[in-house]
């Protein structure tokens, strides 16, 4: 076996482990096996992901003697849908399932997310892994228990919390993974620093073309260090009353963007949070809280790697402000009618409040959405 790392999700008797290391996909029979019953395992998948890593998962799970089935769906975000759900849900039935069924989530977040709520919902709960597969989802949907999906009235919003039982990031499984989807979870990466530790997003600043370009140590380390940072979040706040809110840096204004553009594919999550993350920074900067540079800084770093920093990079897009507004109001994070913005002083020193100056937030929206 690889050196592995493993980090601990402290919650009590939903508690797990996050296994982090390079080449553990071939092992995942030993690694799920304390989890596996003579029920066996139900693998649910995407197309794209069954052609490149199911063969593997399989193998290794026979070798471990644990019975397996698989469900596979569609490759993208359509499948976090209900006529998918049920699709997956009867399919996994027909197999006469039990209690002690375990589904292993095999993908990206979408199959996180579908699979997850799968797993929360047949029986009332089996257990599941997350074999995250995807630099966002290794990074961020594969840890804290949020499982669900889209309805035509917006994203995410049916849904429930159900922890996993153990979460396998291989980080050599993202050799296969476009550039364009390992730069989008980077993203999530780099937004770890800007919520609470400056020195992480110093080191990114040294080693973030390491950490994108192959796997290596860099890269390992920039998921441990973003697992255990949402680890020590959720930890805190499972169901998100108070301090998880602050993962939400810079999604707002990035969600606006996501629902303009219906998920068309022209943008994805994480290129739309790192629009975010520079306006939530610029008027926070533009409020008097926090550092000018300090947006420079960012804009200077996200640039660098190749992700976009303002809206108006887009190709063929033309933004309107008053509609990107109205579609923060019917983000998930509107409570009492008001919406919670995550705000900074600085980069690392994220906080939460209600109190955004309106006007400078529509400035620095249109300044994003302009073209220089
Ligand atoms: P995704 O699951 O759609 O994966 C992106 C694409 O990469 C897909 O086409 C997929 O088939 C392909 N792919 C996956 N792994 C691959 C690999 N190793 N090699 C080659 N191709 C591979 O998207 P994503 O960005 O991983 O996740 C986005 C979803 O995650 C959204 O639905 C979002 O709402 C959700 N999300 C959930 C949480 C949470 O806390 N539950 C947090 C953040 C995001
Ligand atoms: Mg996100």
């Amino acid at each position: 076996m690889n050196s592995a790392e493993t980090l601990r999700v402290d919650l009590g008797a939903r508690s797990y482990d996050i296994v982090i290391g390079s080449g553990l996909l071939p092992d995942t029979g030993t690694y799920v096996a304390p989890f596996a019953r003579s029920a066996g395992v139900v693998i649910v998948t995407d197309a794209a992901v069954a052609k490149l890593h199911l063969p593997t998962v399989q193998a290794s799970l026979d070798q471990a003697g644990i019975a397996h089935h698989c469900v596979v769906v569609p490759a993208g975000e359509a499948s976090k849908s209900f006529a998918t759900f049920e699709s997956v849900v009867e399919q996994v039935l027909a197999l006469g399932i039990e209690r002690s069924t375990l589904i292993i989530a095999l993908g990206g977040g979408v199959i996180g997310d579908l699979a997850g709520y799968v797993a929360a919902s047949l029986l009332r709960g089996l257990d599941f892994v997350q074999i995250p597969t995807t630099l966002l989802s290794q990074v961020d949907s594969s840890v804290g228990g949020k499982t669900g999906i889209n309805s035509r009235s917006g994203k995410n919003l049916v849904g429930a919390f159900h922890q996993p039982r153990l979460v396998l990031a291989d980080t050599a499984v993202l050799d296969t993974l476009p550039k364009r989807e390992i730069l989008a979870g980077y993203a999530e990466v780099a937004k770890y620093g800007l919520i609470d530790d400056p020195e992480f997003f110093s080191w990114l600043e040294e080693n973030a073309s390491a950490v994108i370009a192959k796997d290596g140590e860099e890269r390992k380390q920039a998921v441990m260090r973003s697992c255990a940072a949402k680890a020590r979040i959720v930890s805190q706040d499972e169901r998100e009353n108070g301090k998880r809110a602050l993962l939400n840096l810079g999604h707002t204004f990035g969600h606006s963007f996501e629902a303009e553009l219906g998920y068309d594919g022209r943008l994805l999550h994480g290129e739309a949070v790192a629009m975010g993350m520079v306006i939530a920074h610029d008027v926070c900067a533009a409020m008097g809280m926090a550092p000018a540079q300090d947006t420079t800084r960012i804009v200077a770093h996200l640039q660098n790697v190749g992700l976009p920093v303002r809206a108006a990079e887009i190709s063929g897009v033309h933004w309107d402000v008053d509609r990107l507004i109205s579609h923060m109001s019917r983000d998930k994070k509107v409570r009492d009618g008001q919406i919670t913005f995550v705000m900074t002083r600085g980069i690392g020193k994220a906080f939460t409040s209600r109190e955004m100056d309106v006007g400078k937030m529509r400035s620095a929206i249109s300044r994003s959405c302009q073209n220089r």
